[in-house]
């Protein structure tokens, strides 16, 4: 078997493991959230902080992002907001990866997490040893990775890609004639391999939400809303992306369905993208994509449980003593931004970031 085929065997039992640990988030009345709400508005001010969430945390933790002057979005749009906002502090509701990617991005501010315990099961399925030694085999090919990997796998990267704007790179190093390695998602890759007939071998990653969408039951779900659009993140599985009608990146969701002429959108990514998603299309029906039938458990809830890990009471307290601070290695930073740079300069070239979007 190839390493491809054994690493990620092994760490899906690490990963059940941490799900199943995870904390659930405290327990808050009311008066109690506004209490902790007003302390973190306090705090945000006296310590030149900015609040930077993912679409994916908690509903509360996005509004006071918004409210504070701070911003939502997905992983690469919100290390570049933080690399321009005049804070010096960026506190990153989100997963470590995030936080590691400010870092790169903003090495002379302070990043500050709720937790440091919130992984990514793309990350955490793809440590860099092995990933290395699996790179090590095709030094004719370009090590491309997305960005929910570590700063060390980054670092190892030719290309650092989102599902925003993997196909055009991909396309781009095809064109050069590039061969390319592909790294950690294996939904992702095979999505791009379809669409664009790029030669890459894939690491076998997924993420433990993405991975849960079922096409049995989401045939059902579009059976019932026939009239319904169906918008699907690139991280699912092969037969569901089969039945979209977007496939997309968070943001492109959003995007797609502020465009589309349905009044009902089923979808499939992690529900957090709801609140957004709500405030764009306040008119439309939105369905979560079925994660499972009858036997469906909590780990198959479209919500990561790394992300929900994030609350009002880690963040207040984090801010408060300026702990869980993102710390990165200053030789592996700087390898880790030549391929992010690059990302982000092709981007900006093609209009798939735009300054307005950072
Ligand atoms: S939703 Fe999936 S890809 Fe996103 S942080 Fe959670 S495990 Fe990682």
């Amino acid at each position: 078997m190839s390493l491809a085929e054994t690493i990620p065997l092994k760490l899906q039992a690490g990963i059940d493991s941490i799900i199943d640990n995870v904390i659930p988030s405290p327990w808050l009345t009311e008066a109690e959230k506004s209490d902790y709400i007003v302390k973190i508005k306090a705090l945000l001010k006296e310590k030149n902080a900015v609040l930077i969430a993912h679409y994916y945390v908690d509903d509360e933790l996005q509004s006071l992002a918004e409210q504070t002057g701070g911003y939502v979005s997905d992983s690469l749009d919100m290390a570049n907001f933080g690399a321009q906002h005049s804070a010096s502090t960026l506190v990153v509701a989100g997963v470590r990866f995030m936080g590691e990617t400010s870092k790169i991005l903003s090495p002379e501010k302070t990043v500050i997490m709720p937790t440091l315990d919130a992984e990514c099961s793309l990350d955490l399925g793809c440590p860099i040893d092995e990933f290395s030694q699996f790179c090590d085999q095709y030094p004719d090919r370009e090590v491309v990775v997305y960005a929910n990997t570590s700063v060390e796998v980054k670092a190892r990267a030719d290309w650092i890609v989102t599902s925003s704007n993997a196909i055009q790179i991909i396309q781009h190093l095809m064109a050069e004639g590039k061969k390319i390695v592909w790294g950690p998602d294996r939904h992702l890759g095979q999505y791009i391999k379809n669409k664009t007939g790029a030669d890459m071998i894939m690491w076998q990653g997924n993420c433990v939400v993405h991975d849960e969408f079922k096409l049995y039951e989401l045939e059902e779900l579009m059976a019932k809303y026939p009239d319904a659009d169906v918008l699907v993140h690139p991280e699912s599985p092969e037969s569901v992306i089969a039945k979209a009608d977007f496939v997309g990146s968070t943001k492109q969701i959003i995007a797609a369905g502020k465009k589309s002429s349905a009044d009902t959108l089923i979808i499939a990514t992690d529900h957090g993208l709801f609140y957004k998603m709500s405030q764009e299309v306040p008119n439309k029906r939105l369905i979560p994509a079925p994660t499972g039938g009858k036997s469906a458990t909590c780990k198959s809830c479209a919500h990561c449980p790394w992300m929900a890990m994030n609350t009002l009471v880690n963040l207040y307290e984090a801010l408060r003593d300026e702990t869980n601070t993102i710390e990165v290695d200053e030789v592996v930073r700087q390898k880790a931004l030549l391929p992010l740079e690059r990302m982000i300069s092709f981007s900006q070239q093609q209009g798939i970031l735009t300054a307005g979007d950072a």
